[in-house]
């Protein structure tokens, strides 16, 4: 079984009196344990995509199935699905160690176990020391770790990663795709990992799918995609 499957779906933004379709008749199968690359320009429908997996969109048509149940049986609630946004979203007025715990603190997880997960992925994400600070005192790289950190800190058996490194430098960018190719084997998750960047998918995809104007162009390797031009 596929941890995600979209079978003919689409899915529609309402304007004014139109629906205006953002996916257009997708066909995929993410596998269990997968690092795939989402790849497009601006508009394609990348977040649109992301968005529908957490089940965050209103007019879809087709299928969607994750873990085998289609979306709006699913209970997305008590799902365990890692979701880094575009923007960050961490919460100014707490600190990183509160950041990291808020999603345990949601579900009464009590403060022994609150308090192990805790430096236990600091360590690994290598922000131990940042813990007593606020978000407003760390770096963009920093920022990008602890949003990293508070994903995980329910051991998601999937990963959404929407264009977290686009504002960083190239310098950086390396570090944190090998931060993330460590994620992906440390807990043996399925990552979606969505970017307008080439060398994102050459550098840390297993398998690409390229993305233009809510369709799917191609979907193979790095090497099969640069075999056919398509990188
Ligand atoms: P990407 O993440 O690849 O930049 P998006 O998924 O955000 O693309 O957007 C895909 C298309 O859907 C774009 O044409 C965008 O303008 C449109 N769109 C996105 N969000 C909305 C919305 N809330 N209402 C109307 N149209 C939207
Ligand atoms: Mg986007």
């Amino acid at each position: 079984m596929s941890a995600i499957e979209f079978q003919d779906f689409s899915c529609f933004y309402k304007y004014k009196k139109e629906y205006i379709a953002a996916l257009d008749h997708i066909n995929l199968c993410v596998e269990n344990g997968e690092l795939l690359v989402i790849l497009g320009q601006s508009g394609s429908g990348k977040t649109t995509l992301l968005k529908c997996v957490l089940g965050l969109c209103d007019y879809i048509s087709g299928q969607l199935y994750i873990d085998g149940i289609p979306i709006d049986q699913f209970d997305l609630k008590n799902s365990n699905i890692g979701y880094i946004r575009q923007e960050l979203n961490l919460y100014p007025h707490m600190t990183v160690y509160e950041n990291i715990a808020f999603p345990l603190r949601m579900i009464h997880t009590p403060q022994a176990e609150v308090d192990r997960r805790v430096k236990e992925l600091a360590a690994l994400l290598e922000i131990d020391w940042l813990l007593t600070r606020k978000p407003k005192q760390l770096s963009g790289g920093q920022l990008q770790r602890v949003a990293i950190a508070r994903a995980l800190i329910k051991n998601p058996v999937t990963v959404l990663f929407d264009e977290p490194f686009s504002a960083i430098d190239p310098t950086l960018r390396t570090e944190m795709r090998q931060l993330v190719k460590k994620i992906h084997q440390t807990f043996g998750c399925t990552i979606l990992f969505v970017t307008h960047d080439l060398t994102d998918a050459l550098n840390l995809a297993e398998r690409v799918v390229i993305l233009e104007e809510g369709k799917i162009e191609a979907v193979g390797t790095p090497q099969e995609l640069t075999q056919k031009g398509y990188l």
